[in-house]
């Protein structure tokens, strides 16, 4: 693949750097998204009773069950090279931003040390009043969901459910890490899911270099300053090289 000059130069000479990932790039690992229904992934999934506050109080037994096969199903799924040359990258530059709308930990497992989480982690949980954090830990039952150590009240899984709102510390930082980076790089997002859509235009207007690592067009097709048409998980290693001149770690 041969890349524009100006990507590559832009890239190298970054200050700061922000990588974007959405559904698509977990999909390149096995991960279907939740708005596709032709899966086996995601079984059964209903979003009314998965995917909101009512659904869960309405049987919090069967929604903690769920939530625990798909976290068996993800352990089994591994990051693929895209989420390895993001780590890498994070590791080999000063200042990398990594802001995810994925939930499923894959950049973190890749290697990734801090990572922006826009929807939540489906391995953490938080009490539905006070949102006090809880690690998923070997004594959390699949079963039954358990309560809250601070304030008795019930957990839930620490992701964002439909008609819920970004969590606010981390939609902030990643507006401000938009809004300050010198290259933008989103991968594998359909920019249909508002707020997080805004982001990327948030850098182009903040003046960064706009780039997109996308199979389908999107609606950034037309603000972005550089379109590299195809799999993340093949272009991303293959950039990697162009830019530093070295194999993957
Ligand atoms: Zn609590």
């Amino acid at each position: 693949m041969q890349f524009d000059d100006q990507l590559i130069k832009r890239l190298r000479e970054a200050q700061h750097v922000v990588f974007f990932s959405g559904a698509g790039a977990s999909a390149e690992s096995g991960v279907p998204t939740f708005r596709d229904s032709h899966n086996s992934f995601w079984v059964d999934f209903d979003a009314g009773t998965f995917a909101t506050a009512s659904g869960y109080y309405a049987n919090p037994d069967r929604v903690w069950q769920w939530y625990a096969e798909q976290r068996l199903k993800l352990r089994a799924l591994t990051p693929n090279p895209a989420h390895r040359v993001i780590a890498a990258w994070q590791n080999k530059a000063s200042n990398v931003t990594v802001i995810t709308q994925n939930i499923d930990g894959f950049h973190q497992r890749a290697g990734n040390h801090k990572v922006i989480e826009l929807h939540g982690n489906i391995g953490t949980y938080k009490c539905f009043d006070h949102g006090h954090p809880a690690e998923h830990d070997a004594n959390i039952s699949d079963e039954k969901p358990p309560h809250c150590q601070q304030c008795g009240g019930l957990l839930r899984p620490d992701v964002v459910w439909f008609s819920e709102e970004l969590p606010a510390e981390a939609f902030t930082q990643a507006k401000h890490s938009s809004a300050n980076c010198d290259v933008f790089v989103s991968i594998g997002c359909s920019l249909e899911v508002y707020p997080a859509s805004t982001l990327p235009i948030n850098a182009a207007h903040g003046g960064a270099y706009l780039v997109q690592v996308n199979p389908h067009a999107t609606l950034l097709d037309e603000i972005a300053d550089c379109n590299l048409r195809g799999k993340a998980g093949e272009i991303m290693p293959l950039l990697w090289q162009a830019v530093w001149r070295e194999q993957l770690p």
